[in-house]
């Protein structure tokens, strides 16, 4: 590999410098947070909200529990699992962009959910000690990661031995019929909704671009294992359109 191509990543279907692709990536979720959970609601036609329930009731979590939300944004999985860990445990929903976490905070104080605390925070660069939690999730975050691997690795450093990372991300649909379905879906409509409801067709089209950059459910899993975690699973979702990765330190 020459030196170019190692400073090399991408954005969407872009080869960008990775020291620009988080920026990049801020500019995204700095243009989309407003309307972030309808454009969810729209594109999905609601369907995030079962994606995200079944990740956590995967999730093995009980009263006391301390949770780490990587990637959180608005909050939904955080607030989804507020209640499993009661008031003797805590989450923290952290992100990198504050635009987003504003409205995450708004977000469980409104639904009082007072034991999430917020952080910003960068899953390549944890600013958490080591062992700290007994479980870290990440909800379509880990795609917009410059360096996946290092991050996995901090996930790795910041979970309690016998803790458990849940990953969930959109994948490869199994059957080549869905992915034509899909692609039409991503590509032709998708953009569309984005230019219509959020006036912002460009983000959209990343969104498009960035699930298909994303590693296989396989390649995934060999990441995960390649940086020691155990047990590791996954379960295919709606055909495969989203895949939840579950591992253990
Ligand atoms: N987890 C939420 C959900 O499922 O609705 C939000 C997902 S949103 C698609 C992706 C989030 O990843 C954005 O809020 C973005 O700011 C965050 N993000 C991107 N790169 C990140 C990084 N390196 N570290 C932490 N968060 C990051």
């Amino acid at each position: 590999m020459s030196k170019n191509e190692n400073n090399e990543t991408n954005f969407g279907y872009k080869n960008v410098n990775k020291t620009e692709k988080p920026e990049m990536v801020k500019g995204v979720f700095d243009s989309v947070a407003e309307n972030y959970d309808l454009m969810n609601d729209l594109m999905s036609l609601g369907i995030h909200r079962l994606w995200k329930r079944g990740t956590i009731e995967l999730s093995n979590l009980k009263q006391g529990d301390s949770v780490l939300d990587v990637a959180g944004g608005t909050g939904d999985l955080s607030i989804l699992m507020s209640d499993l860990v009661g008031k003797s445990g805590e989450i923290i929903l952290s992100d990198i962009n504050e635009k987003m976490l504003k409205l995450g905070k708004a977000r469980s104080l409104d639904k009082n959910k007072l034991n999430i605390k917020t952080a910003v925070a960068d899953a390549e660069n944890l600013p958490f000690p080591d062992n700290r939690f007994n479980c870290i999730t990440i909800g379509f975050g880990i795609r917009n990661v410059t360096n996946k691997l290092k991050a996995l690795k901090n996930f790795y450093r910041c979970l309690k031995p016998g803790g458990r990372l849940l990953v969930l991300e959109f994948s490869k649909p199994e059957s080549p019929l869905i992915s034509d379905l899909y692609d039409f879906y991503s590509f032709k409509i998708l953009p569309k909704l984005g230019k219509f409801f959020a006036q912002d067709e460009e983000s959209y089209q990343y969104l498009a671009e960035s699930i298909r950059m994303h590693p296989s459910q396989e390649e995934f899993k060999q990441m995960l294992e390649s940086v020691n975690f155990k047990n590791v699973s996954y379960d295919i979702m709606t055909a495969g359109i989203v895949t939840l990765h579950i591992a253990e330190k």
